[in-house]
């Protein structure tokens, strides 16, 4: 089997609402681009990437030259060829060798007719527990709706989620306000789903001060862990000191070297694996071995995904031994998908692995054509900038809070 053709789309799927986070926001859509990989036999394998809000498809149409006539089986010789150590230093492909790894995962898989979760070890559970993902979300531009701002909105969201999918975990995305807000926001949303357990994630905008303040004020309630309070691994440090719960990073431990750190002298208790940062799902499997060695924990992280990307972090969950937390996922913000069937279902909380060949699912041609239109319409949109608040730069640790008092609508192309 030898690679003939490779291909990419940049699609834009609707989301419910504009998702907020520390360092911008989702203006309602997801920009990622689909990867394909043709075969000399006709086999098609799907990859998938994002971009902070940018189409990739030049950067991935670049590598053409590379692959035409490899065999997709060579996953090692993939790594050296597109994301050589130093050579990444002058582009930096992780992410496009990720895409493509997937892609070539899911032609092996197809051409030996197995998921690619037995070729990855075999499956140790047959689905994926999820943590509801909460967002501070601004109100959909075209109706007002969807909108998470105070604290009612908050757990009134969080209720929601629950009943409709079954999370028994759930993660707030925090560092959009001031700290004291979004304590009483986690403290509520504690207080309104007791039992359940819960993660936060300010996305490292804090001060060390302000982490272990806010660490402090949480040890009581049943955390999962404390998602990169602060940036940076001597910050990490300081706050795992003075704060009684795990720490997780998926910023400051995405490399086998940040990894290495980490066990000489450790910060962060919890790795929180992504397939894209790390480079595919194979590193992330070989990373996730380094943790049970050392008896640190492991998690799936969201970059943002649609289905093909969503079947990559569902056949790693499958395969890791030492997961031991609900996995995390964008998903449920989506109102579509471009694969076939529609979206994935949970169900109890969970999705089912893929049993299908390969990555298990396929391309809706129509549905694809459909959001590569909408690509065309409306074209990329900056990750890293709120649309209320026009060349706002978020500081580290920033103090720059959005208002929560603030009930705008933003004007949004949708
Ligand atoms: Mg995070």
């Amino acid at each position: 089997m030898r690679i003939k053709d490779l291909r990419a789309t940049p699609v834009t799927v609707p989301l419910e609402a504009p998702l907020r986070h520390a360092n911008g926001c989702h203006w309602g859509r997801f920009v990622r681009t689909i990867v394909e990989v043709e075969t000399d036999d006709g086999l098609i394998g799907l990859g998938e990437m994002g971009g902070g809000g940018e189409a990739a498809t030049n950067a991935v149409r670049a590598l053409k030259p590379y692959l035409i006539g490899r065999d997709p089986a060579r996953l090692e010789e993939l790594r050296f060829l597109i994301a050589n150590p130093t050579a990444s230093l002058y582009n930096n492909r992780t992410q496009i060798a990720a895409a493509l790894e997937f892609a070539c995962l899911d032609l092996l898989g197809q051409q030996w007719s197995v998921p690619v979760s037995e070729i990855l070890g075999g499956r140790l559970r047959d689905r994926v527990a999820f943590a509801s993902y909460l967002f501070f979300r601004y109100p959909h531009p075209n109706n007002g709706t969807s909108e998470v701002r105070t604290v009612d909105q908050l757990v009134a969201e969080a209720l929601r989620l629950k009943q409709r999918y079954g999370f028994t975990s759930h993660k707030l995305k925090g560092g959009v306000f001031a700290p004291e807000y979004e304590l009483g926001c986690y403290r509520a949303l504690a207080e309104a789903l007791d039992g359940d357990s819960f993660r936060f994630d300010p996305n490292g905008v804090w001060s060390t001060e302000q982490a272990i303040w806010f660490g402090q004020q949480i040890e009581d309630i049943r955390n999962d862990y404390f998602e990169d309070p602060v940036f940076g691994l001597n910050g990490m440090r300081r706050v795992r000191e003075k704060v009684r719960m795990p720490l997780a990073t998926n910023t400051v431990v995405v490399t086998f070297e940040q990894l290495c750190a980490n066990v000489l002298d450790t910060a962060v208790d919890v790795v929180l694996l992504d397939t894209t940062f790390w480079g595919g799902i194979r590193p992330c499997i070989k990373a996730a071995g380094i943790c049970e060695a050392f008896q640190l924990g492991v998690a799936v992280h969201s970059s943002g995904e649609l289905g093909i990307q969503l079947a990559t972090m569902l056949h790693l969950g499958a395969v890791l031994p030492n997961l031991s937390f609900a996995a995390d996922a964008h998903y449920h913000h989506l109102k579509d998908d471009v694969i076939e069937g529609g979206k994935l279902a949970y169900e109890g909380g969970a999705i089912a692995v893929p049993t299908g060949p390969g990555l298990g699912v396929r391309l809706d041609r129509d549905k694809l054509a459909r959001y590569h239109e909408l690509y065309r319409q409306l074209g990329s949109y900056p990750y890293d900038q709120d649309p209320l608040r026009p060349g706002w730069a978020p500081l580290i640790p920033n103090d720059r809070w959005a208002d929560p008092k603030d009930a705008r609508v933003p004007d949004l192309a949708t």
